[in-house]
């Protein structure tokens, strides 16, 4: 089994560029509160929050859904957050959107704390697996139903270092 490249360093680089410019001009003259959701999404929360040109708090969340709940959505939060996001605008960052679930629950939560505004950005989405239909405000990149690891992304709790998007191929 070997690695196949999906999307390079570079193109990632690029992406990342173009979306903390339209976070920045978004933002423009305002505070974000940055949660990236771990530990998927820590290499991209690191690389775009450098791209960001606003005044940024970060904070992290962990949170796992519970076997056998898909339907009912529960999931459970390991890590929560520090401070309180009571009228502030908050850009939950996610590696990827999948059924949807996860991210559909936790913007549950996040809204109940009563946020100024509440956005989401993912580096990935899966469009021919989602059955939860979230808003994705701010997408790097749609991708084919592959399961996909690197750049923060694992398998079995490897491969998060990659400095790319790959797949498994055979050969
Ligand atoms: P959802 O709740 O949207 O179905 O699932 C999101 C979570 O599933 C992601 O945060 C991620 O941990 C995991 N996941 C979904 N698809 C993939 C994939 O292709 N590769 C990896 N490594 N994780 C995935």
């Amino acid at each position: 089994m070997a690695v196949e490249v999906m999307i390079s360093e570079e193109e990632i680089s690029k992406r990342i560029s173009e979306l903390g410019a339209k976070i920045t001009n978004d933002y423009a003259g305002e505070e974000l509160v940055v949660v990236g959701v771990l530990n998927g999404a820590f290499m991209f929360v690191a690389d775009l929050i450098r791209k960001i040109n606003v005044p940024v708090r970060l904070e992290f969340m962990a949170v796992a859904s519970y076997s056998g709940t898909e339907s009912t959505g529960e999931i459970k939060v390991n890590l929560d957050l520090k401070e309180s996001i009571r009228g502030k605008n908050v850009l939950v960052v996610e590696d990827i959107v999948d059924t949807g679930l996860t991210i559909k629950t936790l913007r549950g939560i996040l809204q109940q704390k009563g946020p100024k505004s509440l956005r989401l950005a993912s580096l990935l989405y899966k469009p021919a697996r989602n059955i939860h239909k979230v808003e994705i405000d701010y997408l790097a990149f749609e991708i084919e139903d592959r399961f996909v690891i690197g750049y923060g992304l694992d398998f079995d709790g490897k491969y998060r270092e990659l400095p790319y998007i790959g797949v498994y191929s055979h050969g």
